[in-house]
């Protein structure tokens, strides 16, 4: 299995449960995108199923392990997702009940349903899965991944173990990524944008697409800065009307913002986005309350397009609301 860089904590829980005995049946396993959440739900589900564990971790080598990390073990599902926005239907739920009521093959005795990027999941779906996660069969482990544990229901959040993911130090980053084998420069590149997150670096090195959007996120966080609102809205349109293109623009510009509240009271503070230079110059034209209110309209549009407003129209909201607060 590929290396987890990071969350120490995190994989000491884990491999405590597996020595103690006390294996958590349900647990949501949350933290920004990239940052290697699959990777641990795949890591725990390898503990949990290993013949030969050592000291609470998968020995990586026995038929077990080696069909966790090819995704191929009988006794692991990998829930699928429905539907244009990859929800989690009521009948897959009732079909995972279904499912976990009959018991597993395989010499620990036990079966792992996995649901990964839980997002908009519905209540409906959610009650379902309360009634199995409130008395899950001896041998049934529900895993999920989610950018927030508070996209579940706080009935669902009580009755599983979370824990966070967090991004690794921009030293770990560079090691990943250099055993990667990535050039230097384009690690140096990648790491000035995401900094500790591995998966988000990946992506902006490989995926020209990525590119593109981080360059665009650019410019719309220089239209700002020069007050130039026709310029803000052109690059803003250049984006498209695709819902997750838009989700990862707002990502990046709240981050921007979240960083330009920083800087402006502490110029040497550690970022989080992609621009220090810009989030630096724009630290200097708006005190830091308006861009904390920046911050909740950005947060605003991105709810609205996922209620399915018209996403130009959000957009032009956004961009007239953004001039309004700075100038
Ligand atoms: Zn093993």
């Amino acid at each position: 299995m590929k290396k987890i860089y990071g969350n120490e904590y995190l994989l000491k829980t884990l491999s405590n449960m597996i020595t103690s005995g006390k294996t958590a049946h349900s647990v949501i396993i949350h933290g920004e995108k990239g940052t290697g959440k699959k990777l641990i739900a795949d890591y725990y589900t390898q503990q949990l199923l290993c013949n030969n564990p050592i000291d609470g971790k998968a020995c990586g080598e026995c038929v077990s392990c080696r069909n966790v990390e090819n995704h191929m073990h009988p006794d692991v599902t990998y829930v699928g997702t429905e539907g244009k926005l990859e929800g989690y239907s009521v009948s897959t739920a009732r079909k995972i009940i279904t499912d976990a009521f009959v018991k597993p093959n395989n010499n620990t005795g036990r079966k792992i349903y996995i649901f990964r990027d839980c997002r908009n999941m519905s209540v409906q779906t959610q009650n379902v899965l309360l009634k199995i996660i409130e008395e899950p069969p001896d041998y049934a482990y529900f895993i999920f991944t989610a950018e927030s544990k508070y996209e579940f229901l706080s009935t669902i959040i009580s009755r599983c173990i979370c824990l966070a993911v967090s991004q690794c130090t921009e030293q770990e980053t560079i090691s990943a990524l250099a055993e990667l084998s990535y050039s230097e420069s384009d690690i140096q590149k990648a790491v000035e944008c995401f900094h500790g997150n591995i998966g988000a670096c990946i992506d902006y090195i490989s995926d020209e697409k990525i590119h593109k959007r981080i360059d665009l996120t650019k410019s719309i966080a220089d239209s700002i800065i020069r007050g130039n609102e026709y310029e803000l809205n052109r690059a803003f349109y250049s984006v498209g009307t695709e819902r997750n293109e838009l989700y990862d623009v707002f990502a990046v510009l709240d981050k921007f913002f979240r960083d330009c509240a920083v800087l402006s009271v502490n110029k040497n503070a550690e970022i989080i986005g992609c621009f220090r230079e810009q989030a630096l110059r724009l630290s200097g034209i708006i005190p830091q309350y308006k861009a904390v209110r920046i911050h909740n309209i950005i947060e605003e549009s991105r709810k609205a397009v996922q209620l399915n407003v018209n996403a130009l129209l959000a957009v032009t909201s956004l961009c007239a609301e953004i001039m309004k607060i700075i100038y």
